[in-house]
């Protein structure tokens, strides 16, 4: 094993900043392979990579974490987007009910402290629980969502999972988000056209007015909009001394570094 770390994939970052997301995807899949995974919550952008993997037949596939209390329409959308996109949704959970961890913890979602505590539970926990199947999730992060994301890495190290994250819609802007899910006619969780700019958990997210900003509807009882669940690593932190332990032929193919030669 060998340390990788963000400041080692600067150069294939700027070298990722004009290739498509289509393009990346098939990077992803070239390099790793069967060991490659998406991470969606099911929405609109989440929904157009599944979009663009289902109908490229790139055979990734896709986790979704059901944390027990997501909205119904989450739940049928990640259905409908598995059968019409030929995907296999893998679905994560959470140890504990909602009901078994409110009788132990109390309502966690109702305390900022709590809040994390239960993100961690329950969304976190389950990833973490796929922790060594993977060396490469791909993400929907795109950097015009702004606020932490609004210099989101195409690729990024994350210690938690030992693994590679690639945001491949992180250069997609609005406008272009909105065509191709028009031009594509993409499947879409119905919260959004009922005024949820993000879609998570039915106890933390509600619907936002227009001129208020997007992340406004995620945790609104705490006062808290801008918030993250840190599912993500970009999300936490975006130090540049952050490390991955990984092979080194791993480490060689994914710099696209010759290692075939004759000693
Ligand atoms: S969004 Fe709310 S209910 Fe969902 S895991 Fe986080 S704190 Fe818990």
């Amino acid at each position: 094993m060998a340390r990788f770390t963000q400041a080692d994939l600067r150069e294939l970052n700027q070298s990722f900043e004009e290739r498509s997301p289509i393009d990346l995807l098939r990077w992803a899949k070239d390099v790793f392979g069967g060991r490659v995974a998406a991470l969606s919550a099911m929405q609109r952008a989440g929904c157009v990579l599944c979009h663009i993997m289902g109908t490229h037949d790139l055979e990734i596939p896709v986790l979704f974490v059901d944390t027990g209390v997501n909205f119904q329409e989450t739940l049928d959308t990640r259905d409908r987007v598995a059968r019409a996109y030929g995907l296999d949704v893998i679905t994560l959970k959470p140890r504990q009910s909602m009901e078994e961890q409110t009788k132990e913890f109390g309502i966690l979602y109702l305390t900022p402290e709590g809040q994390k505590q239960c993100c961690s539970m329950r969304k976190i926990d389950p990833l973490q629980q796929a922790k060594g199947r993977f060396d490469c999730l791909i993400g929907s992060l795109r950097r015009a969502e702004g606020g932490k994301r609004g210099n989101v890495p195409i690729l990024s190290v994350d210690p938690q999972m030992n693994c590679i994250r690639i945001n491949p819609l992180a250069n997609f802007t609005d406008e272009q988000l909105d065509q191709y899910l028009v031009d594509h006619e993409v499947i879409v969780n119905p919260m959004h056209s009922q005024g949820y700019t993000t879609v998570s958990c039915n106890r933390c997210t509600t619907p936002v007015l227009p001129t208020e900003p997007k992340r406004a509807g995620r945790w609104r009882h705490l006062g808290m909009w801008s918030a993250y669940c840190e599912i993500n690593p970009t999300d936490r932190d975006g130090g540049l001394s952050k490390a991955i332990d990984f092979p080194q032929d791993l480490i060689d193919r994914l710099l696209g570094r010759k290692t075939d030669f004759a000693i």
